[in-house]
C-alpha cells in the first residue's frame, strides 16, 4: 500500500467528519496541508489574519451545526486564532483550531517560532490536545469534533508539529475514525414540561426569552409553534432574533426594558442571564420573578437567580414536548390582560419616538436614518452582519430578521473586529444569500484589510460603513493634539474595496444613500458604502444604561 503523510491523513479525517471549509492563513508548516484540504475537496479561505479567520471559523460553527476550523501557522499566527477561540467559547459555538507548531524534537530548544500553544488555548477549550502519532490522527480529530458539539458547544485545539504534519505511514496503518454523528438530542422530565406550562398558565406578567442556544438547536419551528399557541409575549436577545420573526405579532421588541422589569414569569429558551441580561436582576427585573430555564447546559441553571423549573436538554426536543402537552391541554395567555395592554402602550410610545429619527432628513444625518435607509434596502431573507457600539445598537432595533440565525454580531464577548469575518464565513457557506455587513468605521479598522479576501473570493457581500470619524464619537476635524477616540474624518473607506476590485460609494446625503444602497445591493462584486453621519450622533435616550453595574 502506498505511504501517506500526516497532512493527508488530516485533510481526509477532516473532510470525513463533515468539514466543508477551512478558513486560516498559510505559512510554515501548515503550507501544504491547506492546499491537502482543497485536493480532498474542502474550500480553504485564505485571510489576511488569523484573527479574522478565527472569527470566521467560529461562526461557521454557529450556523453549520459542525465545528468550524481554523488553520494557523505556529507561534503568532496560534497566537492570533486565539482571539477566534476565546469568541467561540464566550458564544458557545463549535470550532477547531488547528495550529502549526515546529518539530516535536526541537522542542524546548528555541525553535522557529516555538510557544506553549496547548497551554495558551487551554483555557478557551473544552479540549487541547496534540496527536500522537500518524496513525492515530484520525481518532484525535473525530475526538475533537464530538468534543467541540456534544454537550454545550465549544471550542477545542489541535496541536500539529512539522514533523507529524510530514509523518509518513503506510496507508493500511492508519486508523480511520467514522463521523461523528450528530449530538444525541436529550429530553426534560414529562413532570418538569408540566411544572413549567404550571408556572407560566399562574403568571399575571409572563414573558418568553429566545435567545441563540435556541437559533443553533435549530429549534425555529418548535418555539414558533409554543409562541403562536400560547400567544405568550416574547423578546429575543440579540442573536436570538429571527427564531421568531422580528416583526411577529407576539413580538414585545419596542417594549424591551418594560416587559424584563415587570414580568413576573420568563421562561428562557437558550439564553443566559449575563450581562446581555443584566444579570436577571433588579433593577432591571421584578425581584423575585420566577425563572422557567431551558438550556443544554445543567452548571447553566439557577445562574445569578435560583430557577423555578429546568428543563435540561436539547431546545428543539424540549420545545416539542412542551407543544405536545399543550396538544392535549391546549392553553392560551389572554390577548386582553392587563400585561398586553401595558405592553402595547410602550410599544407605541417607543415607535412614536422613534418614527420621528427614522425619517429625519438633516445633514449630516444620525445612526436612524441611515439604518432605516439600509432596512428598506435589504432582503427579508439577507443575513445582517453588525458590530460597532452604536452602529450595533440601534440597528438590533432598526433592522429586521425574518429567520433564525441570519443574524451576527459582537455577540456574548462583546468582539470588535468579528463583522467583515463573520460576513465571509456566512457567504462562503451560503453562497445563494445575500449578507449584509452592517458596522461602525472603527469596527471596520480591526479587518479592514480582510475586504480584500471578500474580493478574491468574488464574495459579493455588501458592507455598509456607518462612518462618525471614531470610536464612540468623532471629529468633524482633528485637533492638534489628536484624540484617543478619534479617526481621520471622513476617511475613504469605499475607495479601499475599490483597490481590489470592489465597488465603492461615498454617501453624505440622505437623499443619496437609498439609490447607492440599492445598487451595491445589487452588485456583482463585493460592495461598500460608506455614510458620513453626525459625529456626535447618539442612540435615542435609554431609561438605563447599557452597561448594568
Ligand atoms: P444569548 O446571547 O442569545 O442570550 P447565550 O449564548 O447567552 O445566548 O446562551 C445560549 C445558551 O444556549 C447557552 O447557555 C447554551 O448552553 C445553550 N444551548 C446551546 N445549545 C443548545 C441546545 N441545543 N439546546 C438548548 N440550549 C442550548
Ligand atoms: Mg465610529
Amino acid at each position: 500500500m502506498a505511504a501517506l503523510d500526516g497532512r493527508t491523513v488530516i485533510a481526509r479525517s477532516l473532510k470525513q467528519q463533515g468539514i466543508e471549509q477551512i478558513f486560516g492563513v498559510v505559512g510554515f508548516p501548515v503550507y501544504e496541508l491547506a492546499e491537502m484540504a482543497q485536493r480532498e475537496g474542502i474550500e480553504f479561505y485564505g485571510f489576511r489574519n488569523e484573527q479574522a479567520a478565527s472569527y470566521a471559523a467560529g461562526v461557521a460553527g454557529y450556523l453549520t451545526g459542525r465545528p468550524g476550523v481554523c488553520l494557523t501557522v505556529s507561534g503568532p499566527g496560534m497566537v492570533h486564532g486565539i482571539a477566534g477561540l476565546s469568541n467561540a467559547w464566550a458564544n458557545c459555538w463549535p470550532m477547531l483550531l488547528l495550529g502549526g507548531a515546529p518539530d516535536s524534537y526541537q522542542r524546548e530548544q528555541g525553535a522557529f517560532q516555538e510557544a506553549p500553544q496547548l497551554e495558551a488555548a487551554r483555557p478557551f477549550v473544552k479540549l487541547s490536545t496534540r496527536p500522537d502519532s500518524v496513525a492515530r490522527i484520525p481518532a484525535y480529530l473525530e475526538k475533537a469534533v464530538r468534543t467541540a458539539l456534544y454537550g454545550r458547544p465549544g471550542a477545542v485545539y489541535v496541536d500539529l508539529p512539522n514533523d507529524l504534519l510530514t509523518g509518513e505511514i503506510d496507508e493500511s496503518a492508519v486508523k480511520w475514525a467514522a463521523r461523528c454523528p450528530p449530538p444525541p438530542r436529550s429530553c426534560a422530565l414529562p413532570q418538569d414540561v408540566t411544572a413549567a406550562l404550571e408556572t407560566l398558565r399562574g403568571a399575571q406578567r409572563p414573558l418568553v426569552i429566545v435567545g441563540k442556544g435556541a437559533a443553533y438547536a435549530r429549534a425555529e419551528t418548535e418555539v414558533q409553534h409554543f409562541i403562536e399557541a400560547t400567544q405568550l409575549p416574547f423578546l429575543a436577545s440579540p442573536m436570538g432574533k429571527g427564531v421568531v420573526a422580528d416583526d411577529h405579532a407576539l413580538s414585545v421588541a419596542s417594549a424591551r426594558s418594560r416587559a424584563l422589569q415587570e414580568a413576573d414569569v420568563i421562561f428562557l429558551i437558550g439564553a443566559r442571564l449575563n450581562w446581555i441580561m443584566h444579570f436577571g436582576m433588579a433593577p432591571r427585573f421584578a425581584p423575585g420573578v420566577k425563572i422557567v430555564q431551558l438550556d443544554i447546559t445543567p452548571e447553566e441553571i439557577g445562574t445569578n437567580i435560583p430557577t423555578e423549573v429546568a428543563l435540561v436538554g436539547d431546545a428543539g426536543a424540549i420545545m416539542s414536548q412542551l407543544n405536545a402537552a399543550l396538544g392535549t391541554t391546549p392553553w392560551k395567555f389572554s390577548a386582553s390582560s392587563p400585561w398586553w395592554r401595558d405592553l402595547r402602550a410602550s410599544i407605541a410610545d417607543n415607535e412614536a419616538t422613534v418614527a420621528g429619527m427614522l425619517n429625519d432628513d438633516s445633514v449630516p444625518m444620525g445612526y436612524y436614518r441611515v439604518l432605516r435607509e439600509v432596512r428598506d434596502a435589504i432582503p427579508r431573507d439577507a443575513i445582517i452582519s453588525s458590530e460597532g457600539a452604536n452602529t450595533m445598537d440601534i440597528g438590533r432595533s432598526v433592522l429586521l430578521n425574518h429567520s433564525a440565525r441570519h443574524r451576527l454580531d459582537a455577540g456574548t464577548f462583546g468582539t470588535m473586529g468579528v463583522g467583515i469575518a463573520f460576513a465571509i464565513a456566512a457567504a462562503a457557506i451560503y453562497p445563494r444569500k445575500k449578507v449584509v455587513c452592517v458596522e461602525g468605521d472603527s469596527a471596520f479598522g480591526f479587518s479592514g484589510m480582510e475586504v480584500e479576501t471578500a474580493c478574491r473570493y468574488k464574495l459579493p457581500i455588501t458592507f455598509v460603513v456607518i462612518n462618525n470619524n471614531g470610536i464612540g464619537s468623532g471629529v468633524s476635524e482633528m485637533p492638534e493634539v489628536v484624540p484617543p477616540y478619534a479617526y481621520t474624518p471622513n476617511a475613504r473607506y469605499d475607495q479601499v474595496i475599490e483597490a481590489f476590485g470592489g465597488k465603492g460609494y461615498y454617501v453624505t446625503n440622505p437623499d443619496t444613500l437609498g439609490p447607492a444602497l440599492r445598487e451595491a445591493m445589487g452588485s456583482t462584486v463585493p460592495s461598500l458604502v460608506n455614510v458620513m453621519i453626525n459625529p456626535r450622533a447618539t442612540r435615542k435616550p435609554q431609561k438605563f444604561a447599557w452597561l448594568t453595574r
